[in-house]
């Protein structure tokens, strides 16, 4: 029998530095081998063969690899299903402890569950950390034990817990785990591990420019006062690195706690819908109110094909639309304003704006893309009245006067070649008003 050792399963949490999981497993006293699975079922179901978020992965796995190979380890990457590749791992390593990072979507829960009881049926333990959230499910919960619906009461009991255990940056929750003291831990490998490639996984290189992780101080410092400004960078662009993982939460909350509150606000709103998800996971397919699941869409194809190739004749909505499809980014003023302009101007059904967000979105994630759909459509848990309809001409001169977005994407604007209004303001907001209120007057489904 071979040695024991213990497996350290990367998943949302793609970083050597202050990775809880990581941590404990280096510290567990047996060497370990650091493992990450391309999961074949979540590729399967990706549309674009450039998608840049598993160029990203790829990339990243890749410099995991150069540098655990420095270190006379290796990082073993496997592709296809996990239940397949984890009977061959049970088959191949003596394994005492799969350690692991704990993940909080639905198809994520279901395969741990099945990970977890086929690791035990061969007597290997499986133990799963905190490490993607500060406070995560039933951390932060109203004093009944239920949970939060609400933002505002959320974000006090979570500060008041952050302060529970040591204040501020140096709250418990907040500590890094020093994973660096520990790497001699790592199980040393006398030949490199197989290699697979993008290609083999029937992927190519993606052609976009994949986000830095170096935000500069400024842009934290002045948050508060830029965040709305699709003009200008004012917002810090981790949304992908935060996904997965290849920036600490942990680290950047500590910063926000020093540089800027409302950023901390932000992280916590990731945390907020997280537990949403966990908790309510109807909001996967409906809504989270369920009275509006009543109302009549619209749904007309053209109009949504408008929408996601930016071409509505709506300027603020076509810049957002192109720059997410140009980038896979998209600034969340603009967000906010094209999920608007979705659900309520064109009557569309939220969830095929969320899957076109899910689809191009580098920083996609399920619960934050979910929460804020929801939020758009007025079904979800903070969400605005829905009588409040947004007016892109009003959005522009608040937050894009200069057009100095609008310029940058929509240039032919003012040219015969840029499209006339796909429908106009006045009946849209009327069409809207009337169709929630006639579903909101009815029973829930
Ligand atoms: P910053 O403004 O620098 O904020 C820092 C971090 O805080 C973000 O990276 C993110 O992790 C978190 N954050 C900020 N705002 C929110 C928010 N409202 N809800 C939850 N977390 C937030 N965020 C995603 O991470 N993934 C998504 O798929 C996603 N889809 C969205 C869809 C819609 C319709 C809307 C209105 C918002 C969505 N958001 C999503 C929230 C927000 O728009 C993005 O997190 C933000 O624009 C990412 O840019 P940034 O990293 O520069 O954010």
């Amino acid at each position: 029998m071979t040695a024991k050792i213990q497996i350290f399963w990367f998943r949302r949490d793609l970083r050597l530095e202050d990775n809880a999981g990581l941590y404990h497993a280096l510290t567990s006293g047996l060497p370990v081998l650091p493992v990450f699975i391309f999961d074949k079922n979540i590729l399967d179901k990706l549309y674009d063969r450039d998608d840049a978020r598993v160029s990203f992965i790829f990339n990243t796995t890749e410099c995991l690899k150069k540098r655990l190979q420095a270190m006379g380890s290796d990082l073993l990457v496997k592709y296809g299903d996990p239940e397949d590749v984890w009977r061959d791992l049970l088959a191949t390593y003596n394994i005492d402890t799969i350690f692991l990072n704990h993940d909080y979507e639905s198809y994520a829960i279901q395969r741990d569950s099945h990970i977890r009881m086929l690791a035990e049926k061969h007597g290997v333990r499986f133990k799963s950390f905190k490490d993607h959230v500060i406070f995560e499910k039933d951390e932060v919960v109203k004093d009944d034990g239920k949970p939060y619906t609400v933002f505002t009461p959320y974000k006090r009991k979570w500060m008041e817990k952050l302060s529970s255990r040591g204040h501020g940056e140096s709250s418990y929750f907040l500590q890094s785990y020093p994973t660096e003291v520990f790497h001699d831990a790592f199980y040393k490998q006398h030949h490199k591990t197989q290699r697979i490639t993008l290609e083999d996984m029937g992927f190519t290189p993606a052609l976009k420019e994949l986000p830095s992780d170096m935000v500069p101080q400024s842009v934290i410092k002045n948050y508060e006062n830029q965040r709305n400004f699709p003009g200008i960078t004012g917002t810090s662009r981790l949304g992908m690195h935060f996904r997965f993982g290849t920036v600490s939460i942990r680290e950047k909350a500590r910063k926000a706690w020093s540089l800027s509150q409302t950023y901390l606000s932000e992280l916590i709103w990731r945390d907020f819908y997280s537990m949403i998800l966990y908790h309510f996971p109807h909001v996967e397919t409906g809504a989270f109110r369920p009275e509006y699941n009543n109302i009549e869409w619209n749904n007309d194809e053209n109009d949504f094909l408008a929408w996601c190739h930016g071409k509505t004749g709506y300027p603020i909505v076509d810049a957002g639309m192109r720059e997410l499809l140009h980038t896979g980014f998209m600034h969340n003023r603009v967000r906010m304003i094209t999920a608007s302009f979705l659900t309520k101007h064109l009557l569309t059904d939220w969830r095929w704006g969320e899957a076109w967000f899910a689809r191009h979105l580098l920083d996609f994630d399920l619960a934050s893309n979910n929460g804020g759909w929801q939020w758009a459509a007025g079904s979800g848990t903070d969400a605005a009245p829905y009588f409040r309809i947004f007016s892109p001409d009003a959005q522009t001169e608040k937050f894009d006067k200069q057009r100095t977005y609008i310029k940058k994407w929509v240039p032919e604007l003012g040219t015969p070649s840029y499209p006339q209004p796909i429908v106009d303001h006045k009946f849209a907001r009327e069409r809207c008003l009337a169709a929630y209120k006639s579903a909101l007057n009815k029973k829930p489904l």
